[in-house]
């Protein structure tokens, strides 16, 4: 069916929250959810003061709501360690600093709460329930995600009715820890599992006497079982293990497990209700990427950490909070989805921040318990080993009982504690001492309020952000940018935060004649549009003065999460030219319109991927990454090596000024980084597709020049619909061109030219061995840069061989000149051969879509595709200048994906220096001369691996967007197109000649078209 143009999957706090912010902001949604009723075992139940603030955004009625189900802030502060929960060792009170107590009142209208997720999921549910644009389907079970032509996201899923999809433009994966939703897009969370934990929760109504202080948390250390027991509302409680091996008894009969064991720690006078039970890994992860293309990850899809810190569900709905005015922006037409990719930029280094803080916590509670031998960091060396060969190996019925002995040796020496001997007593001694340094754990209001976003779409201030006792346990509030608003109370009772616009930027300040007449005389021209508003505060107007920063003639700019972006102390006439310079470098990317000339950022400043010399497992260098400049220089040269034997070929069959071709070549290439805005990685080498049109001129007896003629207005062809996708978008390009016909064309590119790398390899069949088995085998016994060098390597190995065999012959080098200017010629104007010319501008349509969508697909960033249009524009104009003087037409290099694809190296710093070094040498005959000694079978080796290569990423545009092959439009699409690409038919129209490649892409064009849209008739017949 088709959907909202967004569709959630899970109604967990993340998703239930991003559709309530979404919806607020009148954007329609379905959320997909596998239950029928809210969660009824708690996990979560600290709930932030700013998680709060956000769903005020969404819902006041829910943030009311829950705010008032917490406990009153007296009941929450106390945190116990025992030895049994009726022997107390130490009590840690976290309310006792009074001062600090009421700064943090201060920080926001809410308080942390402690409210139950049970409780918490009830409210969510009845606010999707009675917020308008969201259809809530419950029941339905999402199995799969597929991507159709139109870049639609087809999500299908399964509820007792049967099999349904979903189509929507974006699909949010809030599918909790073990996302199906991530599976399916290959993205994978990354980090140790810390601890297995089984958890039951029970109601005990008479545990504690009416007056009783009732800890919100106590940590339990005995012989037979060490956990933490949690406080809920209404007498419940959660009481939680671990465990080693999920053979044991609280994993495989948690029911009968807790029966025994609830009653065994509250003292079986007590009456007990036990209402669910469970289990849970205890891990701290991050998902390898949040996004892959129009799925985005959120919660803990995204991320995991211990619950020792509170901020799983917290930073899901901060994930939701970041998200929700940036898809709001992308579908109202406002951004671009380039605006996206902030999403992970800004929240992963916070959610890392948190794991990182979750861990540690985690691992200081062993400075309270190590005194008796039980720690966090033997429980998860203890938890790996289990979990590891040869110990995996075992059957569970052998592990379960050793794991389980292994468990009450280790608490054994927990007795201890129960103080009754002289070692005991100064056990029980040293927990009394060391509670107090576990404040960190449940004091983090630094962090709470603290957490800043970094990125393109802030504000650069020198120095570091204002933060006291290193931003964990105490808050300064600021406007630093980055940074959350600080809460101030207005004069008429509601907060600052109310001030900020859902869409745009929202400039705060206590002068507001001054900046709307600055907004007014610029406002037109600003990317974003801004909207200034008046800061009225209830208290004096010195302190919220003070609390702002920016003096009574500044502002502060704030963007929709409520997050600082800019800020300056002086007023417009001082600071509105910085400020308007900041938005056009900072916002201007984000923005709609991708013409050029409007944007003419150009950014040079590509940043060192990891330590510039290697790269890990897993990842890729992206193009505004590089390594360092020796590394990047080599990959230059290996990107030279790769487009050498196909740029040459083309002058050489077709009687084109070799020096001319290699400079335009080069030229052409650094033109097209500048267009692309130096974000597409490629390489313009000559197109193949212009031999057919070039050789129909010269059968005629025409001369070269009017060949160059044809290449030019070819090029002018190309460049005008470039212009025209610039202007409207790649939407028709993409209707026209689906996956599965782009993989097509793309696969039967490679494909076809694999006579021309056999024809090649013949011409030295041991040659061409030597050099592809060296080649093969660089890239996996060497790592790093050898590694990542393996063409040239393969080829200096096939040089090698030939100069020993005696095969290379040096003469024409010797003959060259060193120095010497390209052969540059002018074109001579004919319109005849102008239809041999026209079918090549579909082919290279074809080439540079293809190669823009390869690119996309192997850096999994789907806003490259947003460049198609300047790709076209930039080759065309490329073609054009290099048919005025002299040299062949270009194209994107599939030749050069190869070597991204083998190197994992994106950067387009290497093809700055590839085009360098191809005009350089374009100015040397010598040169020119040497590496045309390459014997042609080595060259036949390195292409049989580099054309394979083109193919290969045709198939993986296949599977990366889930081509359905038992689908009979693609099976023919595919199967039709490929036969005609490797088949290489030639067909001539009057003096045009149609080669392979062009007959191919047009197979796949018209059979996908007319196959779908005779199917479409029949059915709505
Ligand atoms: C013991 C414990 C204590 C914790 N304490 C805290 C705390 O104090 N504070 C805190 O902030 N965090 C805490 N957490 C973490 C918190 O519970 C999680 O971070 C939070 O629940 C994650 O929310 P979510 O919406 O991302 O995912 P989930 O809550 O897991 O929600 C995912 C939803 O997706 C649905 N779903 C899954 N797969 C599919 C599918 N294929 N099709 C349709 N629906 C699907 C599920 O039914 C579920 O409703 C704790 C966790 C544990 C285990």
């Amino acid at each position: 069916m088709p959907g909202p143009p967004v569709t959630i999957v899970g109604a967990g706090a993340a998703g239930s929250t991003l559709a309530l912010l979404l919806a607020s902001r009148g954007v329609a949604t379905t959320v997909l959810e596998r239950r029928r009723q809210p969660l009824t075992h708690p996990a979560a139940h600290v709930v932030n003061a700013t998680s709060l603030e956000i769903w005020e955004k969404a819902d006041p009625l829910l943030a009311s709501t829950v705010a008032a189900l917490s406990p009153p802030l007296s009941e929450l502060g106390t945190i116990r360690w025992a030895s049994d929960l009726h022997d107390p060792i130490a009590d840690l009170n976290f309310l006792d600093d009074a001062d600090e107590v009421a700064a943090v009142r201060t920080y926001s209208p809410y308080l942390r709460s402690h409210v139950g997720q049970h409780q918490l999921m009830r409210e969510l549910w009845a606010a999707l329930d009675r917020a308008p644009l969201v259809t809530f389907v419950r029941g339905v079970e999402v199995e799969d995600l597929s991507v159709l032509p139109d870049g639609t996201q087809r999500v299908g899923l399964t509820s007792e009715l049967g099999r349904e999809d979903v189509d929507s433009a974006f699909v949010v994966a809030a599918d909790g820890a073990n996302s199906r939703l991530r599976d399916v897009a290959r993205l994978r969370l990354e980090g140790p599992v810390l601890a297995r934990m089984g958890s039951a929760f029970f109601r005990a109504p008479d545990l504690y006497p009416a007056g009783a202080t009732r800890p919100l948390l106590t940590w339990i250390y005995r012989p037979d079982f060490a956990g933490v027991m949690i406080a809920h509302a209404d007498d419940c409680y959660v009481l939680m293990t671990v465990y080693l091996h999920p053979g044991q008894e609280v994993a495989q009969s948690s029911r009968t497990y807790w029966e025994w064991m609830v009653p065994t720690i509250l003292g079986r006078d007590h009456d007990v209700e036990i209402r669910s039970t469970g289990t849970w890994e205890m891990t701290s992860q991050v998902a390898t990427s949040f996004r892959r293309g129009r799925l985005i990850l959120v919660g803990d899809a995204a991320h995991r950490f211990p619950h020792t810190g509170g901020f799983g569900l917290n930073s899901g709905v901060q994930d939701a909070d970041n998200l929700a005015w940036k898809l709001d922006a992308v579908l109202s037409g406002e951004a671009s989805t380039s605006l996206l990719d902030t999403y992970e930029q800004e929240r992963r280094p916070v959610v890392e921040r948190f794991a990182e803080y979750s861990v540690a916590n985690h691992l200081r509670l062993d400075e309270v318990t190590k005194v008796v031998g039980v720690t966090n960091r033997s429980l998860r060396q203890a938890t790996r080993a289990v979990s590891s060969p040869p110990l995996s190996w075992l059957p569970a019925r052998v592990m379960a009982p050793l794991a389980e002995r292994a468990t009450r040796l280790q608490l054994g020496r927990t007795a201890a504690l129960r103080g009754t001997t002289a070692a005991g007593e100064r056990a029980r001694q040293h927990v009394v001492d060391t509670v107090p340094g576990q404040i960190e754990h449940f004091v983090a209001t630094g962090l709470e309020f603290g957490y800043a976003y970094g990125g393109r779409l802030v504000d650069r201030e020198p120095g570091e952000q204002p933060v006291v006792d290193e931003g964990v346990l105490r808050h300064r509030p600021t406007t630093w940018p980055g940074c959350r608003l600080p809460y101030l109370p207005l004069d008429d009772g509601r907060s600052v935060h109310t001030l900020v616009e859902d869409r745009g930027l929202t400039l705060l300040t206590f002068d507001p004649d001054a900046w709307e007449s600055w907004v007014e005389a610029v406002g037109e021209r600003l990317p974003v549009p801004v909207v200034v508003r008046e800061v009225r505060p209830a208290g004096p107007r010195p302190d919220a003065v003070r609390l702002l920063e920016v003096g009574e003639r500044g502002a502060v700019v704030v963007r929709p999460d409520g997050h600082v972006v800019w800020r300056s102390g002086q007023p417009p006439l001082q600071s509105g030219v910085r400020l308007a310079l900041f938005l056009h470098r900072s916002w201007g990317g984000a923005r709609r319109d991708p013409s050029f000339r409007q944007n003419p950022s150009m950014p040079l400043n590509w940043t060192l991927h990891h330590d510039g010399k290697t790269i890990p497992d897993g990842e890729i260098v992206r193009p505004g990454e590089r390594l360092t400049w020796p590394r990047t220089i080599g990959l230059g040269a290996q990107h030279v090596v790769a487009m050498f034997g196909a740029t040459f070929l083309v002058p050489t069959i077709t009687g084109f000024p070799v020096t001319a071709t290699l400079f335009f070549s080069g030229l052409g290439t650094i033109l097209f980084l500048v267009l692309t805005q130096n974000r597409l990685p490629s390489y313009l080498g000559s197109s193949f597709a212009f031999l057919a049109p070039i050789g129909a001129v010269a059968a005629s007896g025409a001369s070269i020049e009017v060949a160059m003629f044809g290449i030019l207005v070819t090029g002018v062809l190309l460049a005008v619909v470039g212009a025209i996708v610039v202007r409207t978008g790649i939407g028709w390009i993409n209707a026209l061109m689906p996956p599965v016909v782009a993989g097509s064309i793309v696969a039967l590119i490679g494909f076809n030219l694999a006579p021309t790398a056999i024809k090649n390899a013949q011409a030295g069949p041991w040659m061409a061995v030597v050099t592809l088995v060296v080649l093969v085998l660089t890239v996996v016994v060497f790592k790093g840069l050898v590694g990542r060098l393996s063409i040239i390597v393969g080829v200096l190995a096939g040089y090698v061989y030939a100069a020993v065999t005696g095969a290379l012959d040096f003469q024409p080098v010797r003959d060259a000149k060193l120095f010497g200017l390209p052969d540059f010629s002018t074109p001579e104007v004919s319109w005849v051969f102008i239809p041999a010319f026209l079918p090549v501008v579909l082919v290279l349509i074809a080439e540079n879509v293809g190669h823009v969508r390869s690119v996309a697909q192997l850096t999994g960033d789907d806003t490259i595709n947003e460049r198609t249009g300047r790709a076209l524009l930039a080759d065309g104009i490329a073609t054009s200048i290099a048919g005025a003087g002299g040299g062949s037409g270009t194209t994107t290099y599939g030749e050069n994906i190869g070597v991204m694809a083998a190197t994992r190296v994106y950067s387009t710093a290497a093809y700055w220096v590839a085009g360098a070094i191809a005009v350089l040498l374009s100015f040397s005959p010598k040169i020119g001369a040497l590496i045309n000694t390459i014997p042609t079978g080595v060259l036949g080796g390195v292409t049989i691996a580099l054309y394979g290569l083109i193919g290969i990423v045709g198939i993986k545009i296949w599977i990366d967007n889930h081509v359905d092959f038992s689908v009979p439009v693609n099976q023919l699409t595919a199967g039709v197109a490929l036969v005609i690409g490797i088949g290489n038919p030639e067909l001539k129209v009057g003096d045009m000649v149609f080669n392979g490649i062009a007959l191919g892409t047009i197979a796949a064009l018209v059979v996908f078209h007319v196959m779908t849209f005779v199917e479409k008739r029949r059915q709505t017949v």
